[in-house]
């Protein structure tokens, strides 16, 4: 199976799970993130990171229902099927992105779903001054940042979302 299949069977197969508390599955969700990068013009490898960021939900276990790390396993899960770290590295930074806009936009951590800022607890709580400097610093923090704010707007249940077809040109595009 190519690595496009892999992850459109993996969509189909557990993208129904409910995201962790929130209106919608996890496909709905990433999809949604997806074509909000999409609609903001980036480049495919941004779109590809904000479609794929969750897939460490629907790899790791039948429960989503606790954190385990998913940027880490997602991220892992994408290195193996040949995406490029512009994509792997947005996906494995997307939870410390979250961290590190608790620490420096005050607005930021105000405007998180409830789901969102109950597990940020879980993911360490906002970052300290000093880890935010060192985080901002890290090459795919701008993309990580990125992917999180199409993240944290990818929760709507009235928003119409794409197919999974709709981005198999742009993550062939990524694989080349
Ligand atoms: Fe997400």
């Amino acid at each position: 199976m190519s690595s496009v299949e892999t992850v459109r069977s993996l969509f189909a197969s557990r993208g129904g799970a409910n995201y962790l508390g929130e209106a919608v599955s996890i496909a709905t969700h990433m999809l949604q993130a997806g074509a909000l990068a999409q609609r903001d013009s980036v480049s495919p490898q941004l779109v590809a990171a904000a479609l794929l960021h969750d897939v460490g939900h629907l790899v790791a276990s039948t429960s989503a229902q606790h954190d385990a790390r998913h940027e880490e396993t997602g991220a892992q899960w994408l290195t193996q099927l040949g995406f490029p770290s512009t994509v792997t590295e947005a996906v494995r930074l997307h939870v410390a992105a979250k961290r590190y806009l608790c620490s420096v936009e005050p607005a930021y951590l105000e405007a998180l779903s409830s789901a969102s800022v109950r597990s940020l607890e879980l993911q360490g709580g906002a970052m300290s001054a000093q880890e935010a400097t060192a985080f901002a610093e890290l090459e795919h923090a701008a993309a990580a940042v990125a992917v999180r704010r199409w993240d944290d707007a990818a929760k709507d249940p009235t928003a119409s979302v794409p197919a999974f077809d709709a981005f198999v040109p742009v993550l062939e595009s990524v694989l080349r």
